[in-house]
């Protein structure tokens, strides 16, 4: 018996995994050349789980002109029609819950604690909310300008390309796609290579839900193959971006020579402010919460803890606890709280920050080590670390995307943060005070998308999740805001 087999991997799971997988373009399953593929592993085994087909640009062409000829009678259709195809989906989610969420798991490493917890349960509630949104809110404004009969008109654009990261490819497939679509636009989808398993179910619950061909399309493959042909097609009238900031630069950079409306989602480095008049347990249980919540290869987690110097011992010995107290194994076991890092080249990565942020002198208050948890011998396993030093320490500065956070001093308020704001990423930070004053006042001044007191991590279907500087432009993602981002604007007038 395999690890997975021990795991009791569902039958419907393993059917999915077994069957062929590939590019999904105008409702049909493609494998331009079955001998390239993507060997998808369990990260916590490193066992072949799946072999999914690439596709190159024929198939991305394809995809863009399917995409493109359906545009006309999606978008045509009333809002409340879409709505009847997303609820559709959003039924077929809650019917395969277990499946998904296994798919989810077993692809990431993650724990199916969180996937049955959050991922999947917060993705169908993405196609609801967009769903009965697109139905409430009016496409068109009119304009009270004196002697004119004027409006302003709401069309979708056409074709829209999106480019997703490994880490959540179902929630940000869905916080992606499920807007767009709702507003009437058609998308061509090319996931990670590394995680595209769960994008590949949706696409099949979709065609089962009986979307009309061509309206979703996903590409399989690599960046430079077929996200950058995507993110410069003539026929792609919008693009959204998901991942880190480099590549989002470099994709920034082609749409704009395409002149293609881009917005970037990209990485983040949080920061955590903690008052010494905090609840330094719930602090302890949110931060450390925060860094093993998919082993820390989360955008938004908080990994530079700024922690007032009278009560940072104190912290310390709370949040080590927590962090020690996290039971490590595979994603599937029921009890597993934190799985492997998603890729040997992740994990890699986290190890050799942890070095070179020692070597520049910071100690190691709880180290991170390799580990090999009983059955995933190979895994990409390793235990959550914290670092302390001073606020130049590369692991304090640069983004790590792994269980690892950073543990800084302030005397004062304005010291706090200027140690927020000595680097540049903006997406998500949070301030621990009982003084909900001097709280509110913090997060106030802090510059970044999002700003969570006494928390770290909270989402909701009405408030605007998105980055600033380092962390991206364009938009953010899961409010009103999100679906009129895919609404082109025009006026008409007339003077009277
Ligand atoms: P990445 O930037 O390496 O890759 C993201 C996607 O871009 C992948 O599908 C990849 O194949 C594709 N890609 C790579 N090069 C490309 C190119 N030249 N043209 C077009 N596409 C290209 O990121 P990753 O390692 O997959 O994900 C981790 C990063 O994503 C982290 O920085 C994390 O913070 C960020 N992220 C941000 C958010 C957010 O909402 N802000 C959410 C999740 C992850």
């Amino acid at each position: 018996m395999n690890t997975l087999e021990a795991m009791h991997l569902s039958e419907a799971s393993q059917a999915f995994l077994d069957s062929e997988l590939g590019s999904f373009v105008n409702n049909e399953w493609v494998r331009p050349d079955a001998e390239s593929v993507s060997v998808i592993q369990d990260p916590c085994t490193t066992e072949v789980i799946a072999r999914v087909a690439k596709g190159n640009q024929s198939t991305l062409n394809e995809a863009v002109e399917a995409a493109h000829l359906a545009f006309n009678d999606w978008s045509r259709l009333p809002a409340v029609e879409r709505a009847v195809y997303l609820h559709r989906l959003a039924d077929a989610l809650e019917r395969n819950f277990d499946t998904i969420a296994e798919i989810e798991s077993l692809d990431v490493g993650k724990a199916i604690v969180n996937t049955k917890g959050f991922d999947i349960p917060f993705g169908v509630d993405c196609i609801r909310y967009f769903a009965d949104l697109a139905t409430a809110l009016p496409a068109d404004t009119p304009l009270a300008i004196k002697n004119m009969e004027a409006k302003i008109h709401r069309v979708p654009y056409g074709v829209c390309g999106f480019v997703f990261p490994w880490n959540f490819p179902y929630n940000l497939l869905l916080w992606g796609i499920i807007p767009a679509l709702a507003a009437g636009n058609t998308v061509v989808i090319k996931p990670a290579e590394l995680t595209p398993l769960s994008t590949l179910f949706v696409a099949k619950l979709a065609q089962e839900a009986g979307f009309p061909k061509g309206v979703i399309n996903v590409v399989t493959g690599s960046g430079s193959v077929i996200g950058s042909a995507l993110c410069s097609h003539p026929k792609v009238k919008r693009m959204s971006f998901t991942g880190s900031s480099e590549v989002g630069k470099q994709i920034g950079e082609a749409c704009g020579r395409a002149l293609i409306p881009c917005k970037l989602e990209l990485g983040g480095k949080g920061a955590a402010i903690v008052f010494e008049d905090a609840d330094l347990d719930l602090a302890a249980e949110q931060l450390s919460a925060a860094i093993t919540f998919n082993t820390g290869q989360v955008c938004c987690t908080a990994t530079r803890w700024i922690v007032q110097e009278s009560v940072a011992d104190t912290f310390t010995e709370k949040v080590v606890a927590k962090l020690k107290a996290v039971k490590i194994g595979h994603g599937l076991a029921a009890d597993t709280g934190m799985g492997p890092m998603a890729s040997e080249k992740q994990l890699n990565t986290v190890i050799d920050y942890l070095e070179t942020g020692k070597a520049q002198g910071a100690k190691a208050i709880l180290d991170g080590e390799r580990l090999q948890p009983s059955g995933c011998e190979k895994g990409y396993f390793m235990s959550p670390s914290l670092l302390s030093g001073d606020s130049s320490n590369i692991c304090f500065k640069e983004e790590i995307f792994g269980p690892s956070a950073y543990l800084t001093t302030f005397k004062d308020e304005e010291e706090a943060l200027a140690q927020v704001h000595s680097i540049d990423y903006g997406l998500a930070n949070s301030v621990f005070s009982e003084d909900l004053d001097k709280a509110r006042r913090v997060a106030d001044r802090m510059i970044c998308g999002n700003n969570w007191i006494n928390a770290h991590n909270v989402f909701a279907y009405g408030l605007p999740y998105g980055g600033v500087n380092l962390s991206g432009l364009g938009g953010g993602v899961n409010s009103p805001e999100t679906y009129y981002d895919y609404l082109r604007p025009q006026t008409v007038a007339r003077p009277l």
